[in-house]
């Protein structure tokens, strides 16, 4: 077993490499191919408004990731019986190939929804365990970067109803008070309410809108709320009564055929869709099928970085622009920066889901918050994901599940 000592020093072979090759091209015995580092464990921890995964290593350095925000007793499961037995022992330079092996040794387990997001949890934590062994952050890692901060959006829930226009129309405010120039409010209709009649969408619109003003960007989403028949007319009424210019998931995002008619009818309006996209396909066909404006898959739904840098790949073969979907303030909008701030081709803005205290327990985990600045999220600059977990105050806080 390498010391943390030999590990390093290895490691600064490894980054002095091609200064050496550019000043003599009989340089110096090459480094070893990648570091001696192998995984020695893998623990999921179940806490108030996340699941966090640590990735444990010989070198004295972990990592840590973030699984999607359902199923705490199942993630656990997948997490420390499953996938653990896949990465156990290996190298986490590897990190596509354990991807690869997460995935397909499990795929009849489900490639979209459960086992995705367990993945998630183990990769991020991945090249977070990566970027700290090189002392590089990841984006660094992901090519580089071509922004310093992005532009977020406040998001607001309105649980079908349960969530009152007021309420509803505070948390607006409260984010557009903080410095944001966009907010979105989720009607959350989805597929078992398809439809509604009376349909409460237009009160929120007509609120929201009265109270923001005329120059803060509005969206909505239905989450797959309407048939095509009545998301093109509801998409057309919030365009010109609210000026509402972006309409998320207005169809089911599993029916293509109906996302192309409605992206094809709403030209006025950015029709945006991805969030249940869980794979690379999954996105492929969204976008050539849907044809929809945006995309806005999920790091911590779609297996982490290592799926999210191939969409952002596919994202810029077909010049559509990522949106990413983002309900969890700490890793996964860490993971959601370096990964837009190393993709080709976004969109303005990256969600965020709140500047109140619903998740205060879930900060104090971290030693640190990324910096959210008059409605602008900055990248964070230390090593791997730049955010300081406080393992111990994570372990002290794990639920039993
Ligand atoms: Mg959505």
């Amino acid at each position: 077993m390498p010391s943390r000592r030999s590990f390093l020093k290895s490691s600064a072979l490894l980054g002095a490499a091609p200064l050496a090759a550019a000043t003599s091209a009989r340089a110096a015995a090459a480094p070893s191919a990648k570091p001696d580092v192998k995984i020695t464990a893998v623990n999921a921890y179940v806490v108030d408004r996340a699941i966090l995964v640590e990735v444990a290593s010989d070198a004295g350095v972990s990592g840590w990731g973030e699984c999607a925000f359902d199923g705490g007793g199942l993630m656990k499961t997948f997490v420390d019986q499953l996938l653990k037995k896949e990465v156990v022992g290996k190298n986490p330079f590897d990190v596509r190939k354990l991807w690869d092996w997460m995935f397909f040794e499990h795929h009849d387990l489900g490639p979209g929804g459960a086992l995705p997001n367990a993945i998630a949890g183990v990769d991020i934590a991945l090249w977070d365990l990566k970027g700290r062994l090189l002392g590089q952050p990841i984006c660094n890692l992901l090519g580089g970067k071509y922004r310093d901060k992005i532009e977020a959006y406040g998001s607001v829930p309105v649980r079908r109803g349960r969530v009152s226009v007021d309420d509803c129309v505070k948390s607006c405010v409260r984010f557009v008070e903080q410095g944001f120039k966009c907010v979105k409010v989720r009607i959350q209709i989805r597929e078992h309410y398809l439809n509604p009649d009376p349909d409460p969408t237009f009160a929120y619109a007509a609120a929201v809108r009265k109270a923001i003003g005329p120059d803060i960007v509005l969206m909505i989403d239905a989450n797959n709320g309407y048939s095509a028949q009545r998301a093109i007319a509801t998409g057309r009424k919030l365009y010109e009564k609210y000026n509402v210019t972006y309409f998320e998931d207005p169809v089911s995002d599993q029916n293509l055929a109906e996302m192309r008619e409605v992206t094809a009818a709403l030209h006025d309006q950015d029709i945006v869709a991805g969030e249940k996209c869980y794979t690379r396909w999954q996105i492929k066909d969204l976008i050539v099928q849907g044809n929809v404006d945006v995309i806005n898959p999920d790091v911590v739904k779609v297996g982490g970085i290592t799926e999210m840098d191939r969409m952002a790949t596919l994202s810029s073969c077909f010049q559509k622009p990522i949106q990413m979907h983002n309900t969890r303030p700490t890793i996964s909008t860490a993971a959601s920066l370096h990964c837009m701030a190393s993709a080709p081709l976004v969109a303005r803005f990256i969600e965020f889901p709140e500047v109140g205290t619903t998740f205060d327990a879930l900060q104090k985990l971290f030693r640190d918050r990324v910096k959210l600045e008059k409605g602008w999220l900055h990248l964070p600059e230390g090593p791997g994901l730049g955010l300081e977990v406080d393992a111990a105050a994570v372990r002290a806080a794990a639920k039993k599940v």
